[in-house]
């Protein structure tokens, strides 16, 4: 006989932990699937300086490193798996994961984004061969050589300028002349002496497929046309998030994005008419704010929204 749980909680980044710290200190004893990039998006960045209450900032992991603490004050439990399968139709909710199976009363979907890839052959060949998203996990091994980062946004220019700790010289390639990025922070990558900018530009292929290792980067100027080749050992994508929320494909109503789609901030919705116990928090949800402060605040909306279902439906 399989335990039936108060609440489920998909996901261990900012918004997941955050449901857990309040749905523990409501006394709900929530189990967190840590899903497979556990502590989310924070985990990997640097230091995040908008987070309130970090005058001087705090570094991405140690933020979630307390949150999890946090979390498991209050009676959190953690496992290190992910969905396979569920079935949002019936009661308890039947989730079928990498650990096997668990039931439970309520479930909160806070499964995050994962990074976007440009989806070159040649790129998905390379990844992990001199092609990454995580600048902070993978920086480290450019030390002292050229790389490039693809992007306009935020996340880019974090990328760029992180990387510059370590690679001898950064070309950000941008697809457009006008960016998505906050000005401070392109204002910032600009102004580095060992960043450089081609706007306009397309990477047509990543070459070093057969070297199994980068050997450089066929780009393409978008308004000239003109090719030519970039010499650089690694290429970081800094182009954005996809919704991890695949596997509600059918159950639930998403966006053309595929992000789940949210009526008052966190009631997930099935053909128009809300899902009862099931609730979407965080990136997974959010294609317009995406900031660790907008993914903990409706982490905790999901956490009162399931202590009120359960008060109103019983535990
Ligand atoms: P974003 O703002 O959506 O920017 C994605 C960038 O990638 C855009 O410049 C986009 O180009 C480009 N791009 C997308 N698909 C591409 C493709 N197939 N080929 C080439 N370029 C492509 O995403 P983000 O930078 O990840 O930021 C997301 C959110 O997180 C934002 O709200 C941002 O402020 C926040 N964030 C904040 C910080 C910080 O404050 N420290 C750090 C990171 C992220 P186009 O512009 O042409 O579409």
């Amino acid at each position: 006989m399989i335990e039936t749980q108060d609440t489920v909680i998909l996901g261990s980044g900012c918004s997941g932990l955050t449901a857990a710290i309040y749905t523990g200190r409501a006394g709900l004893k929530p189990l967190v699937l840590e899903g497979h990039e556990p502590g989310g998006q924070l985990s990997i960045t640097t230091l995040v300086e908008n987070f309130p209450g970090w005058p001087e900032g705090i570094q991405g992991p140690e933020l979630i490193e307390n949150m999890k603490k946090q979390a498991a004050k209050f009676g959190a439990t953690f496992q290190l798996a992910h969905l396979v399968a569920v079935d949002l139709s019936q009661r308890p909710i039947k989730l079928k994961t990498t650990a096997g199976e668990i039931h439970t009363r309520t479930l909160i979907i806070a499964s995050g984004a994962s990074a976007r890839w440009l989806g070159l052959p040649s790129e998905q060949a390379l990844i992990g061969h001199g092609v990454s998203s995580c600048a902070t996990c993978d920086g480290f091994f450019f030390r002292g050589k050229p790389i490039a980062v693809v992007g306009g946004g935020d996340s880019a220019m974090e990328e760029a300028l992180f990387l510059t700790r370590f690679a001898s010289k950064v070309t950000l390639l941008h697809r457009r002349d006008a960016f998505r990025a906050s000005k401070i922070m392109l204002e910032r990558a600009l102004a580095h002496p060992n960043i450089e900018l081609r706007a306009n530009t397309v990477v047509d292929e990543v070459l070093g497929v057969e070297e199994k290792e980068v050997k450089g980067l066929k780009l393409r100027d978008v308004k000239s046309g003109e090719t030519c080749t970039l010499d650089v050992d690694g290429l970081f994508l800094g182009i954005g998030h996809k919704p991890n929320a695949k596997m509600f494909a059918g159950q639930l109503d998403t966006d053309e994005e595929g992000y789940i789609r949210t009526s008052n901030n966190v009631f997930t919705t099935h053909n128009g008419v809300v899902v009862p116990g099931v609730f979407a928090s965080g990136d997974v949800q959010d294609r317009r704010y995406r900031q660790a402060i907008t993914a903990a605040g409706t982490g905790c909306m999901a956490a009162l929204e399931v202590e009120k279902y359960l008060e109103e439906h019983g535990r």
